[in-house]
């Protein structure tokens, strides 16, 4: 995978380090502009660089959020002067009692709830926004299956730009609240996600000026993921984990990791030492880890029907390079049913206090599958990252969590309820 930049593709928009987009499947560069599909193959683009140097010490003396990346990330030099979302440098958290319960010797839980609206969507949107003003558009929308919602709404405001964003009229009560208040345009749309993301396609062709993150600036968005393994490879004191689990919706934050530890490792940021990367669905919307376990280049699409409705994409662009991927480093793609995703969300918040959405859940559930299949090796570093907060997805717990007991208001029937606990 060569990432660099062929220099003679000229261009008058500052957009950092970004030289060119290239496509991933011919390799044709254009100059940067907002576009997403190759003229030639219509193959999907991505940002290539031309990194200058990047030092540890540069990275660390910058802010405490995704722009301490900034050198590595397709935004204006003057990005930090607008108003956006400071997203990132989430805690890392070394989870020795999921650890003990998953069998893995060296576990760590990357804990993305504490973004500014608690999923990994801000870095993908703040990356996105700040490209989006460079490029001239004035208004940031997306489809969404619930987080990236809440971030695009959440951007547009402190950014004082309109949104516009499409949602499956079946989303959590919570994620549709969490885009409402915001302000801005909240279309819900009797349709699954896969309508929505084709309806959003035809309004990005008749608007010139609307943004839509994932699509007419999809290769600037994807790029934001790449901040998730730039933090851990950081927070890891330099170096890269052996194995990551990462959560499968479009599959692009999964191949946007593994292009943040080659960049990682090209810049002489950390030793290049090898990685496998896993991915997780539900199996109700599994169209990737059905393709790898049958050994398929192609991805059949498939109808969601899961409680993780932020991985609910049947038909995922990103699908192919998630096989690649995951193949190349040796290692796998894997589904859990819904009650398993249940098990594990109260698993990691019983173990170390991280109360994570169903995709949380499915990355847990997922992890213990795969130690269990003997796919996971459990005396290598392991990272999960827990890209989403359980607060958006209360009732897929409702049912089976509650007081432990509710007693009048008397010491006598405390006492009667604490000597009842066993
Ligand atoms: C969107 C999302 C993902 C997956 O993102 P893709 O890049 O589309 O694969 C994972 N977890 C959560 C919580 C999400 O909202
Ligand atoms: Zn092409």
């Amino acid at each position: 995978m060569t990432l660099t930049a062929d220099l003679s593709a000229s261009t008058s928009f500052d957009l950092g380090p970004a030289r060119a987009l290239s496509c991933r499947e011919c390799r044709h560069q254009i100059p940067l502009a907002a576009e997403f599909a190759c003229p030639q193959c219509f193959g999907p683009l991505e940002v290539a660089y031309d990194f200058g140097t990047v030092t540890r010490e540069s990275i660390e003396a910058g802010p405490k959020s995704i722009w301490r990346y900034q050198q590595l990330l397709p935004v204006p030099s003057n990005v930090r002067e607008h108003p956006n979302t400071e997203p990132g440098l989430t805690r890392l958290i070394k989870a020795d009692r999921l650890g003990a319960e998953l069998g893995i010797r060296n576990l760590w839980v990357k804990d993305d709830t504490g973004n500014p609206t608690h999923s990994f969507k801000d870095r993908v949107v703040a990356v996105a926004l700040a490209a989006a003003r460079e490029l001239g558009f004035t208004v940031l929308c997306c489809p969404s299956t619930g987080n990236l919602a809440n971030a695009v709404a959440a951007a547009a405001s402190r950014a004082g730009w309109d949104s516009v964003v499409l949602i499956p009229s079946s989303l959590e009560q919570a994620k549709v609240q969490m885009t409402a208040v915001y302000g801005g345009t909240l279309l819900a749309v009797d349709g699954n996600y896969d309508d929505v993301n084709r309806l959003a396609t035809e309004l990005a062709a008749e608007h010139e000026d609307w943004a839509f993150v994932n699509v007419n600036v999809r290769p600037y968005y994807a790029e934001g993921s790449k901040t998730l393994g730039f933090e851990v490879a950081e927070q890891l004191g330099w170096r890269l984990p052996e194995q990551v689990v990462i959560p499968v919706a479009s599959g692009s934050q999964l191949t946007k990791v593994d292009k943040s530890f080659t960049e990682l490792g090209a810049l002489g940021l950390v030793e290049p030492t090898p990685y496998k990367i896993f991915g997780a669905q539900a199996t109700g919307c599994s169209p990737v880890s059905k393709a790898f376990a049958e050994g398929h280049d192609v991805i059949q699409p498939v109808r969601p029907d899961t409680i993780a409705r932020s991985l609910a994409i049947g038909n995922p662009a990103d699908g192919p390079y998630v096989l690649d991927t995951t193949r190349r480093t040796g290692g796998a793609v894997a589904d859990v049913s819904d009650e398993e995703v249940v098990a594990a969300i109260r698993l990691l918040a019983r173990t170390e206090g991280v109360f994570a959405e169903t995709a949380g859940g499915v990355t847990v559930a997922t992890t213990k599958k795969l130690v269990e299949t003997g796919q996971l090796d459990p005396d290598a570093e392991t990272v999960l990252l827990i890209t989403g907060d359980g607060l958006k997805t209360l009732d897929a717990v409702a049912d089976q969590v509650g007081p432990t007991a509710t007693v009048p208001a008397t010491t006598k029937a405390v006492r009667a309820a604490l000597a009842d606990r066993a």
